[in-house]
């Protein structure tokens, strides 16, 4: 049972909003895969996938693992194993998950399992790869791969599906609509060779705002339900789902001269009053942060980070701030400062969320 005083909240109300905020630009028939892989973008993917479960149509995850923790959890609609492995294609059957199959290494694979095991018609996924050279069979191996797909009754394919490399720039347009247009044609192989139609879908939460007419029959939302489109403009139609919390636990008063924390990074030249917060770098804050680049909100005012970040706790300067032992500290409660983290760690939302770490307790309000 994890009761850290840093708590992760998982905003409900704002999962909502933001399901709702890309739903009504797709069409009232395209269905809606949500993405929860990296435990929910840095959250708790079983109170995420719990909290949608009845608002979307599919969950994906990468891993294996990460679908079998769900399926623990008692979550019943359809998981998508974006990335699995061979060693693991059993457990995928046991525990009723959808294999992307990528190759034919895989697909072989997979087959062998659902032949042990007796499967009929079992749903997996094909994804091809159209230019982002990640994963996925090459366009050219279709009709091989039909071929295949034709001789076998253990396998149905519930999805066909591919990722766009660029989705968020639009001056790479050209390059996004040739891998729409390719993704179309093999989907009319498919349709023909297979004699049924498996569900089409391309697009990411920055497809969706970007390539609307691309949606086919689903789309796989991730970043954007946790609050983030590809610009400022989109992203503050959307709300922030993380929020990042702790409570002082010591304050201390320095003379000038007295150093703070470890390396003694740094010196006071005044006198100045620290507040030590149960946060570090083994919950998610870079040490990049420290030595004056990062702050955290205190009785709604900055307060720096000095010295060092620490594996289980930051230091910060509380000398203009009235506050006491166990006043709420705020991490981070909006896309904005979530995005300024992103920018002094030199990174993007996408990673300064799913650096919150496993210790931090996680508490969706819905
Ligand atoms: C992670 C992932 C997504 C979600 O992307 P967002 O940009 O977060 O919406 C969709 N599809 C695949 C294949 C992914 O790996």
């Amino acid at each position: 049972m994890n009761n850290h005083v840093t708590v992760l909240e998982i905003d409900g109300s704002a999962l909502k909003h933001n399901l709702h905020h890309f739903k009504k630009q797709l069409h009232p028939t395209t269905k809606i895969l949500a993405v929860v892989k990296a435990f929910g973008y840095g959250s708790d993917g079983v109170q995420i996938a719990r909290f949608l479960a009845d608002k979307v149509d599919y969950f994906a995850v990468a891993y294996a693992h990460e679908g079998i923790a769900l399926r623990e959890a008692g979550i019943k609609a359809p998981i998508l194993v974006l990335h699995p492995q061979i060693p693991n294609l059993l457990a995928i059957v046991n525990y009723c998950l959808e294999p992307n199959l990528y190759n034919f290494k895989i697909f072989n694979a997979f087959l062998k399992v659902a032949t042990q095991t007796a499967l009929q018609e079992y749903p997996i996924h094909i994804k091809l790869n159209t230019g982002l050279n990640r994963l996925g069979f090459c366009t050219k191996d279709v009709p091989t791969l039909l071929a295949q797909l034709k001789e076998t009754k253990q396998l149905k394919v519930q999805s066909l599906f591919s990722h766009l490399a660029v989705s968020e720039e639009i001056k790479e347009q050209a390059f996004t609509n040739q891998q729409i247009s390719t993704f179309s044609e093999s989907a009319q192989q498919f349709q023909a060779g297979l004699g049924y139609k498996p569900i089409l879908h391309i697009l990411n939460t920055s497809g969706v705002i970007n390539y609307p007419k691309a949606q086919f029959d689903m789309v796989r939302i991730g970043i954007g339900l946790y609050g983030f489109g590809n610009d400022e403009k989109e992203t503050n139609q959307l709300k922030n789902t993380h929020n990042l919390k702790s409570i002082i636990s010591q304050i201390h008063n320095i003379e000038p001269k007295e150093s703070v924390g470890y390396n003694r990074a740094f010196i006071a030249d005044k006198k100045t009053k620290t507040a030590t917060i149960p946060i570090g770098h083994a919950d998610g804050i870079s040490r990049k942060l420290g030595n004056g680049i990062g702050h955290v909100l205190i009785n709604g005012q900055k307060a720096t980070i000095i010295g060092n970040v620490c594996m289980d706790m930051i230091m910060v300067d509380i000398t203009t701030i009235d506050c006491a032992e166990v006043d709420e500290v705020i991490v981070f409660n909006s896309q904005e400062m979530i995005q300024e983290i992103a920018d002094a760690t030199a990174t993007i939302p996408y990673e300064t969320l799913t650096a919150i770490s496993q210790r931090v307790q996680k508490k969706l309000k819905s």
